[in-house]
């Protein structure tokens, strides 16, 4: 087993150490007291579905500097840079490439962010990979909007490092510890990246949420969509949709796919997504989900399958409510957080409808957090 050297000190990893067998083993522990907390009884929970290879496996990394050059991650609930040269978690390439960077930024005088005085150009680097295609993004995080020297700087890198295929200047200003601001400026290339995902191409922005273990999310997909058993007669609402990649994925084996996401950025690359995969009966529209579910009851539109994959806070109540109103015959929810799926599988459970079986997926080895899909069906 690999061992990382930098001791946790990023707060990252919960489970260096832990073997994997075990590690998956608590993460099944976890769902189970979940459920158990909640009085959610005469469940099954499946074994953790686990990967072959649990290193490299993260596809987007962002690190921030200090003003030796230094990069890494922030320590637990501070700003205070944790150098590292080799994360166990990033792709070998994202850590080789981030290298460079720093060393440009060094050869460049590049000023890095100083958040006291809230001076200096550089806040943060993030690197998103497209594994399946081998393309790169380089996203640079400025605190203006002019980064001068870029041409020289991604020249360099570039030809350093050919599969980055676009390199994009995000400017945030803001006094804030979220990572990307607003604007952007495409330095070089198209400002996108283009990916393959269950015989699906994607194209991804800097901005949009984009699924960070590539080989895992089709293992979670795959499972959404068998145990929806589409028949090819069915409508389908993908809510928290992102770019639209499982709703994409569902719409060849049902008749009609509605995605509905609150990102922008993540709306356009989707419907951007469905045209360069030919996809014609998948519409997206970029609204609140929980006001889109309100609005499809009140419009009483049929539904016969519902899938939702929320952030990490869950949905809410009123999104329940709503899906009461619609009837779909099934819904499949997917959760990047089982603490608060519970809650919600609750209020699912209140109006009829249930579920067998919550299976877990690990989709982020040596950390705490677990993915889990399970099926509800009215009764
Ligand atoms: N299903 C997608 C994305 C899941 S992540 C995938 O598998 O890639 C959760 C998504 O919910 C993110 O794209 C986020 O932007 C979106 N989101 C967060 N709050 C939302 C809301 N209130 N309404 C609609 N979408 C929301």
């Amino acid at each position: 087993m690999e061992i990382c050297k930098h001791k946790k000190m990023c707060g990252g990893c919960q489970y260096m150490g832990t073997e994997y067998p075990k590690q998956l083993e608590i993460k099944k522990d976890y769902c189970i007291k979940l459920l158990e907390k909640a009085s959610i009884k005469n469940k099954v929970v499946a074994p953790t579905n686990g990967v072959s290879n649990p290193y490299f496996y993260r596809n987007k990394i962002i690190v921030a500097f200090n003003n030796k050059y230094e990069y890494g991650l922030y320590e637990e609930n501070s700003h205070k840079v944790i150098p590292y040269q080799r994360c166990l978690l990033h792709e070998e390439i994202s850590d080789q490439i981030i290298h460079k960077i720093a060393m440009l930024f060094k050869k460049y005088r590049v000023s890095i962010y100083d958040e006291k005085r809230q001076r200096g150009l550089i806040r943060h680097v993030l690197i998103r990979r497209a594994v399946k295609t081998n393309q790169t993004m380089v996203v640079l995080v400025c605190n203006e909007e002019v980064f001068q020297g870029s041409k020289n700087f991604c020249n360099e890198i570039i030809k350093a490092f050919p599969t980055i295929k676009t390199v994009v200047l995000n400017v945030n200003k803001r006094k804030t510890s979220v990572v990307l601001g607003d604007k952007e400026k495409v330095l070089y290339g198209k400002g996108f990246i283009v990916d393959e995902l269950c015989g699906i191409n994607f194209k991804i922005s800097a901005k949009s949420f984009y699924q960070i273990n590539h080989d895992q999310c089709v293992e979670i997909y795959e499972k959404a969509i068998d145990l929806l058993e589409l028949k090819g007669n069915e409508i389908v609402i993908d809510t928290y949709c992102g770019i639209g990649t499982i709703g994409m994925v569902a719409s060849k084996k049902a008749k009609q796919v509605i995605g509905v996401e609150l990102n922008k950025d993540a709306v356009f690359d989707a419907k951007n997504n469905a045209k360069m995969n030919n996809i014609t009966n998948i519409q997206f529209y970029q609204e609140d989900a929980t006001q889109f579910m309100q609005q499809m009851a009140n419009k009483k539109q049929k539904v016969d399958v519902l899938i939702m994959d929320p952030p990490r806070a869950g949905s809410t109540k009123e999104f329940i409510d709503a899906l009461k109103v619609l009837k779909p015959k099934k819904v499949v929810y997917i959760s990047c957080d089982p603490s608060t799926q519970v809650r919600d599988l609750k209020y699912l459970h209140n109006i009829g409808y249930h579920f067998n079986t919550l299976y877990p997926y690990d989709m982020f080895p040596f950390t705490k957090h677990v993915e889990t899909v399970c099926l509800l069906t009215k009764l």
